[in-house]
């Protein structure tokens, strides 16, 4: 079921899209269908509910016994539950008690339900865990997804909250510091981004404020970019982020010369990424829309896909084919992929049974924007140049 702060038209979830294209929200609505609980939201949820659980009795909030009868139904109950989902919540949990430990007497606050309702209308959400001193205020989000490193720098989901969190205890407190932490076990990545409560404030008042108010209107300027398109509802059909692709993908005028310059290259390489996923997202929405709706785009049909012959029956076809003297009829053995069998029998186990004898070959070369985190490699010309 959806959470309220999910229900609300300017979402800390979505700011990064409405905040920087504030015309999205009004423009977006009509696309932006009934959302589905996906098995990754699902599973995140699942994983947030045993991660407080574990904090609860972590930070004194619940007893040993409630620990265990609670411990017990989730894993009776919850489809997700297996031994390594539990040991990535236990490597955030461990996370979070190693954070709080760096501080002096804190106060530990979980799930903590937040207010920025004063610059965002219908601005709520839900800190996961809110560690306060005297001085500081850090908030720890654990994001439970393998798809991408989501980082804390300049967070507009993060800060929002942090922003709500202050409003929520600043009466008790003297903050001075607002710190804010990502923790992603499953990809071994932890961000952490700090601010003075002054300079949140000053964002909240100067820059989401008068954003929200021209969110709520539907006014501003349109403003493609991939963090703000990459979840928009209308991103298959803005004539804002079609022309930003379209005048990048023409926008060099190669008349001097019938080869490509380095730079022309490097320019095409840092568009290419946002224009494929832009052709992929019309291609997707127009195919959704000839089959679900029966809409016609001219020149375009719908056909039925290439597909393979199959067997409808594998067991009486391997008994004919027995009966008829064919034996070597089956695939040979093939083990479980290592996720599959790290998920079986848990990280630690799977670590003790095959770290010595699992390798990790070097992956192909991959061109990357040259602030991606991982160090370079030399080319080939260049390493027989260093061997020479
Ligand atoms: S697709 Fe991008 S530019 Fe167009 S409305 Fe959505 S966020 Fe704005």
């Amino acid at each position: 079921m959806a959470t309220p702060e999910e229900h609300a038209i300017l979402s800390a979830s979505s700011s990064s899209r409405w905040l920087h294209c504030t015309p999205s929200v009004v423009f977006a609505a009509p696309y932006d269908k009934e959302r589905k609980d996906t098995t990754f939201t699902a599973e995140g949820t699942a994983a947030h509910a045993l991660a407080e659980l574990k904090l609860s009795f972590d930070t004194g909030k619940i007893t040993k016994r409630k620990l265990n009868a609670q411990l017990k139904k989730f894993k009776a109950e919850n489809e997700y539950y297996s031994t390594s989902f539990e040991e990535f919540v236990d490597d955030y949990v461990g996370f979070v008690n190693e954070t709080v430990a760096t501080y002096d007497h804190p106060e530990v606050e979980l799930e903590q339900r937040v207010n920025f309702s004063d610059w965002v209308p219908d601005g709520y959400g839900t800190s996961d865990v809110v560690i306060m001193t005297d001085s500081i205020l850090h908030i720890v989000d654990l994001k439970f997804g393998k798809g991408v490193p989501v980082s804390a720098v300049e967070n507009t989901q993060l800060m929002l909250y942090a922003l709500g969190t202050y409003y929520e205890f600043n009466m008790a407190y003297d903050f001075d510091t607002v710190r804010m932490t990502i923790h992603q076990p499953r990809l071994y990545d932890t961000s952490t981004y700090e601010l003075s409560v002054e300079e949140l404030l000053d964002w909240a008042e100067t820059f989401v404020k008068p954003r929200a108010e021209l969110a709520m209107a539907g006014e501003g300027d349109y403003a493609p970019s991939d963090k703000a398109c990459q979840w928009c509802p209308a991103k298959a059909v803005c004539k804002a982020r079609a022309d930003k692709n379209l005048q990048n993908a023409i926008k060099y005028d190669f008349a001097d010369s019938n080869e490509l310059e380095t730079e022309a290259i490097s320019d095409v390489l840092s568009q290419a990424k946002e224009i494929k996923k832009w052709l992929e997202d019309v291609e997707e929405y127009a195919l959704v829309q000839a089959r679900d709706e029966g809409k016609h785009f001219p020149g375009w049909k719908l056909v039925a896909g290439r597909s393979n012959r199959k067997i409808t029956n594998a067991d009486v076809a391997a008994s004919l084919l027995t009966d008829a003297g064919f034996t070597e009829i089956f695939k040979p053995r093939e083990l479980l992929t290592l996720t599959a069998i790290e998920k079986m029998v848990g990280k630690k186990q799977f670590g003790d049974l095959l770290n010595d004898i699992i390798v990790k070959p070097e992956g192909k070369p991959t061109l990357v924007v040259e602030t991606d985190k991982r160090p370079e490699i030399s080319s080939h010309s260049q390493a027989v140049k260093d061997f020479e």
